[in-house]
């Protein structure tokens, strides 16, 4: 791990910072209205944070350890909330992973050097109405004209869709091949036939916009494809959603500290029976097991993002972050509503906005029984 790497200890320094002064502040309205915050979103892309696991080539922040940065950056950012951490980790992973990998140059500027920039939002979306776990089953088609494809299809669930400038749309180019059919394909939202079917509104991570969306004939250009159009897809929307785990377990680490500081600060403050409840063993004792447990799901993210820093496989390592960092998340944070008794049940308290939050990255880009498949086939059990 790099913790104690310099560019990295200045990076997370600078970072808390604008989450203390900008964010937290407000983290409650953002949530009761359930808006993108797109002036925040912009402030963050222009202090250059978007482009943390970037190279400086295509307008990243070029650092050291990306992996280690970005999932930082999404950490930091979920300790404000939640919801907006994961419009910028859906931006900074998924939708750019895919241009940065396979996009073309002019992809790259087109789409990937503003997106970095906080000037153009991204999404990605492989998610329909019949078509969740079951991704291999998507029915979105891509068919072939001349000069590029014409894409058929509605997409469910697309965090940043409703706003977002590009998405990065699975279809498939042969439902006959089920996965092998899949291929990857940029979509400027300005083109005929794209539009949004409806904005979701949500229990959870609120502020994160959710989409529903249609393509009716819409066309994209060939140099739009990320492959050859034979369909190669899966195994590249498999590779950016391998990573983007970590960055989902790094949501819920930055959502289970804050909880974890919120409990611990009112466990200090809040009197009953003539002290502060701090002091009676049993608050103590849960709030040691919620700090052992934030501390496991630390080492599991970050280990993850070290691994991935050292190029080495992380199928498994990034599957058992999210399951630790989801289900530890939800966890910890059932037991600090718990510590705020009646007040946690409150909306100006803060303590059941992070258990609401917490049931994100316990689903979000492959919920923890398929993280628990993966795993298994892994070890040639399924
Ligand atoms: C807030 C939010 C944001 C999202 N953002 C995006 C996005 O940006 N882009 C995108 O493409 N998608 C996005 N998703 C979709 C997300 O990835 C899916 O919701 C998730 O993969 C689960 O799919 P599903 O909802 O269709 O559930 P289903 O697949 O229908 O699963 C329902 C239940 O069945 C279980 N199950 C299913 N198959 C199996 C099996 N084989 N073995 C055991 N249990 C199984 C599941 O674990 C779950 O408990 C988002 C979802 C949410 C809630």
């Amino acid at each position: 791990m790099h913790h104690h790497d310099e560019e990295i200890v200045e990076f997370r320094h600078h970072l808390a910072r604008w989450v203390d002064e900008r964010l937290t502040p407000q983290a409650q309205a953002l949530d009761e209205s359930g808006e993108f915050p797109a002036e925040l979103f912009r402030e963050l892309g222009a202090l250059g944070y978007m482009g943390a696991m970037y190279p400086e080539s295509v307008g990243g922040s070029g650092m050291r350890f990306p992996y280690t940065a970005f999932t930082i950056l999404c950490e930091e950012l979920a300790r404000g909330s939640m919801g907006f951490g994961a419009a910028v980790c859906m931006q900074g992973s998924t939708a750019t992973h895919t241009l940065h990998e396979w996009g073309n140059d002019t992809l790259r500027e087109r789409y990937l050097l503003p997106a970095l920039r906080g000037e153009k939002i991204g999404a990605f979306a492989i998610t329909e109405p019949d078509a969740g776990s079951d991704v291999a089953s998507l029915r979105t088609r891509a068919t072939r004209v001349e000069g590029g494809y014409l894409l058929n299809g509605s997409k469910i669930f697309t965090s940043n869709g409703t706003v977002a400038d590009f998405i990065t749309v699975v279809a498939t180019v042969d439902p006959s091949l089920g996965a092998k059919g899949l291929e990857l394909f940029v979509v400027d939202t300005q083109t005929p036939g794209f539009r949004v079917g409806r904005k979701l509104d949500k229990f959870s991570i609120r502020c994160s916009d959710t989409g529903e969306l249609v393509f009716e004939d819409v066309f994209v250009p060939d140099d739009h494809c990320l492959g050859d159009g034979k369909g190669g897809g899966f195994k590249k929307a498999y590779q950016s959603l391998t990573v983007d785990r970590i960055f989902t377990a790094a949501l819920a680490l930055g959502t289970a500290q804050a909880a974890c500081d919120a409990a611990v600060r009112y466990a200090g403050e809040r009197k009953q029976f003539g002290q502060a409840i701090g002091k009676f063993q049993a608050v103590q004792f849960k709030l040691v097991d919620m700090l052992t447990q934030l501390e496991q799901v630390r080492i599991y993210t970050y280990y993850a993002s070290a691994l991935a820093d050292q190029g080495k496989p992380i199928t498994t390592e990034a599957a058992m972050a999210k399951i630790a960092a989801g289900d530890g998340c939800n966890e910890i944070c059932q037991k600090a509503l718990s510590i705020f008794g009646g007040y946690g049940l409150m909306n100006e308290f803060p303590a059941q906005r992070f258990l609401r939050d917490s049931y994100f990255p316990m689903i979000g880009g492959g919920t923890s029984d398929i993280m628990r498949l993966i795993i298994a086939r892994q070890m040639s059990l399924a």
